[in-house]
């Protein structure tokens, strides 16, 4: 009997992989084999989609699509859809219906006919990237996830034209990359038609419907509609600020590039609770609200954050939406336009403000945090698999790219580099190009041999060290033992014994000086008058301390010196921020005395605006009874110290500080700023942090064991606060048991979360702790998995290692 089983299953098996030859296997995710196949035989491809939205989050959307292409040759044809068979309601292949094949994250067509095509299907959509909320969704679909939505090609290089309907209940609005061509309404439903696309990628197709108040205004010829939910009137009246900023940003594109704005209208969407700072897609642009709405008496820094949102998104409209890249391998080729552009707005909006000193605060200060540590990563990666997509986003491609690129500019100048750009642009006008197309062009506009150049600075990981040695000449270094070189000039200024490197700001690296040098640049810095010297100084005195040049206590004392006598804002944040990394990693026995230094800076009114900035880094780390008592009073009379001001947002932070603090009092605070806590959609992420911070461990506990499911990380940013608030430093022996799980999901959390998921998880895990027992416990993990994706790996490496230099 035994035998006969055995023989019947050998057949079966034989059977299968016979029926199986000739074909492949298929590879789950978007490979870059079969992104590369069909591009080259695929074209001419539209979709005519239509969804019905209930307004019960839990109900499912359905929806239909007729898809369209040309092929060049009789060939296998595959769609990319993630969700199962299951949900594939019914398929029908030029014009005849056909039995649904699903394999592998793949819904399988068979040989189609060369020519046109014709596609029709109705099937259920996957929740994952539809961000759905009591009362609004939105899609979301970068940089591969349209696949979870409807089946598709679903690859930035086979773009299409989308046209669009949607079902939705009758009180609900809706906005699309298309603008709304008809309305038509019946039994408490509306269906909405919006017109078609130009040609995008998919990662770029969008909608938002739900309950939103509408704004609209045109500034100077351009007309704009803003989509919100904020009910603070306050806030709201911010939004003619906002949309000045969109037109002047469009204008100032329109005239660098030589190119009209290139989509149909540009609408936008402040979004509550939104994972990304901002997402591009044509004619409906996501922001986080967080940063269209400020709070009263914003900070510079606030003020610079909120515009380079707005021009990093608008700059993207060309770079990244009107010409894209083939893969995302080069998504930093639009990143670092975006950004660079975005800088370059920005500047002059803020004439109050050094250009050079936002600039590098904004870039060289976070490209260091990952560049300097061993999970760092070269600009441009290979990538397989867009399954990985998300994997490659990160300080780097964000904030080194743009220094790197800075770098280019300078070496052809403004104008050739101009020139480069607009011809890059006209040529790859609504199509794709790779790195190389754009290197290629710019060599051209100039003298100069960019690809040896681009080699070390954006195909290779890392940066380059400096020292002076004896003689008095500067040597560059690869700490990675390489022996790569990295073409950029160094400054040295000489006073008497003292060698100060790259006190200009114009360099990029790591700057070992000894401990004469560095006593001079704290000793001497207001001497130095441009503020990117001193910025510079500054960050050059944070790096040699991780290097073990300067003791902590010696730092946060000049840190401090510095920050109150300081004149620009941005300088004193930088060194607030230090401070404030400095009292979360450093010796505990240190933090009375930061926390001493930080409160005299908050009370400090030389620093103006500044002191809210000091009193919320305060917030997050005072220890003392008598601080926390003080910080208490401050939160029940909601009278801050003189010269501090705090919102409804810093009060409800403060509360759960408190909270943890004071066990006995956390109920009764958190309950009263629960009460004081004015919209809805406030008042759910406060609910659902809440717990996190419970003086309970079994509650705690049971916090960590939720989110381990994916359904209760689903608004990423809340599930980033209760993970922050978990492993508090202030409860990090007690959060030691959740590193090991926390780590073990990760790669689930990067297969159910959105780009910036799996790094902010990770660093969300492990900021909080600073003990040996939490690096073993990385190590362990590490060590238990030889052959962890080396991607993810380096999310773990970057956030391990806390500001000590690799
Ligand atoms: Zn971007």
């Amino acid at each position: 009997m035994k035998d006969r089983r055995m023989t019947i299953l050998a057949l079966l098996m034989a059977a299968v992989w016979l029926a199986g030859c000739g074909r492949k296997p298929v590879e789950p995710g978007v490979s870059q084999t079969l992104a590369r196949e069909r591009a080259a035989h695929i074209s001419q491809v539209r979709y005519a989609l239509a969804f019905r939205l209930p307004e019960d989050r839990t109900e499912p959307v359905e929806g239909t699509e007729t898809l369209t292409f040309t092929l060049d040759g009789r060939r296998e044809v595959l769609l990319d859809f993630r969700e199962g068979e299951e949900n594939i309601k019914s398929l029908t292949v030029n014009g005849k219906s056909v039995p649904v094949r699903w394999e592998a994250e793949h819904l399988l067509l068979g040989k189609l006919p060369k020519g046109e095509n014709r596609i029709d299907l109705a099937f259920v959509s996957g929740d994952q990237a539809l961000n759905r909320n009591d009362g609004y969704l939105y899609t979301l679909f970068v940089p591969a996830l349209a696949r979870t939505a409807f089946p598709c090609f679903d690859q930035p290089n086979l773009k299409a034209v989308f046209s669009l309907q949607l079902d939705l209940p009758d009180h609900w609005v809706a906005v699309s990359d298309g603008s709304l061509l008809s309305e038509t309404v019946n039994d408490g439903r509306k269906q909405w038609v919006f017109n078609e696309t130009k040609p995008i990628s998919t990662y770029l197709f969008s909608f938002v419907a739900g309950e939103w108040k509408v704004a609209e205004e045109t500034v100077d010829g351009f007309p704009m509609r803003c989509f919100f939910r904020e009910t603070d009137p306050d806030k709201v009246a911010q939004l003619p600020e906002v949309f000045r900023q969109v037109a002047s940003a469009v204008r100032w594109m329109e005239d660098y590039t030589g190119i009209p704005f290139p989509f149909e209208k540009y609408d936008f969407i402040a979004i509550p609770g939104y994972q990304f700072g901002g997402m591009e897609h044509p004619g409906a642009v996501q922001f986080t609200d967080k940063r269209i709405f400020l709070n009263p008496e914003p900070s510079v820094d606030q003020l610079l954050s909120q515009s380079d949102l707005i021009t990093h998104e608008t700059a993207h409209m060309w770079f990244g939406d009107a010409v894209t890249m083939q893969w995302f391998d080069d998504v930093w080729t639009k990143e670092v336009f975006a950004g660079w552009f975005a800088a370059q707005m920005t500047g002059p909006r803020f004439p109050e403000v050094d250009t050079h000193l936002s600039d590098f605060k904004k870039f060289n200060i976070p490209a260091y945090e990952e560049d300097r540590t061993e999970g760092t990563n070269a600009i441009k990666r290979p990538l397989d698999n867009l399954s990985d997509a998300g994997l490659i986003y990160g300080n780097i491609i964000y904030d080194k790219a743009p220094v790197v690129m800075g770098m280019l500019a300078a070496r052809m100048g403004p104008e050739a580099f101009r020139e480069g750009l607009q011809e890059y642009l006209k040529t790859f006008l609504y199509g794709n190009s790779d790195w190389n197309d754009l290197i290629a062009i710019l060599d051209r506009h100039t003298p100069e041999d960019l690809v040896a150049w681009s080699r070390s600075w954006v195909s290779e990981k890392g940066m380059p060290e400096y020292c002076v040695d004896k003689d008095g000449a500067v040597r560059q270094r690869d700490p990675w033992s390489r022996g790569l070189e990295w073409p950029q000039e160094v400054d040295v200024t000489g006073i008497g014994e003292v060698r100060l490197l790259n006190v200009s700001g114009k360099g990029y690296g790591y700057f070992v000086h000894d401990s004469l040098s560095l006593e001079y640049m704290m000793a001497h810095i207001r001497d130095f008058e441009k503020p990117l010297e001193r910025i510079s100084l500054l960050a050059n005195l944070y790096e040699n301390h991780l290097d073990g040049r300067i003791p902590a206590l010696r730092l946060a004392r000049f840190l401090a010196d510095f920050a109150a006598a300081e004149p620009e804002p941005l300088l004193v944040s930088t060194a607030l921020g230090y401070l404030g990394s400095l009292a979360r990693h450093g010796a505990a026995a240190l933090s009375p005395e930061i926390e001493g230094l930080l409160e005299s800076l908050a009370r400090n009114p030389a620093l103006g605006k500044e002191q809210t900035t000091a009193f919320r880094t305060l917030t997050g780390i005072a220890q003392s009874p008598e601080l926390t008592e003080s910080l208490y009073q401050v939160w029940k009379t909601r009278k801050p110290w003189p010269g501090v001001t705090l919102s409804e947002t810093h009060y409800t932070a403060l509360a759960l500080e408190l909270a943890l603090r004071l066990p006995e009092r956390g109920e009764s605070i958190l309950e009263q700023q629960r009460s004081r806590i004015g919209s809805a959609d406030r008042l759910r992420e406060f609910d659902f942090v809440r717990p996190s911070v419970s003086p309970d461990r079994a509650v705690r506990d049971s916090v960590f064991n939720a989110l381990l499911q994916p359904e209760n990380r689903r608004v990423e940013p809340w599930a980033e606060s209760a993970l922050q608030y978990l492993n508090h430093p202030l409860r990090q022996a007690e959060a030691l048991d959740y590193i090991r799980p926390a780590l073990e999901a990760l790669q689930d959390v990067q297969r159910t979360g959105d780009i910036f998921f799996s790094k902010k998880w990770v660093a969300a895990t492990l900021q909080g702790h600073s003990s040996p027992e939490a690096d073993a416990l990385v190590e362990g993990f590490l060590a238990a998995h030889p052959d962890y994706p080396p991607l993810l790996k380096d999310k773990i490496l970057q956030a391990a290692a806390h500001g000590r230099r690799h």
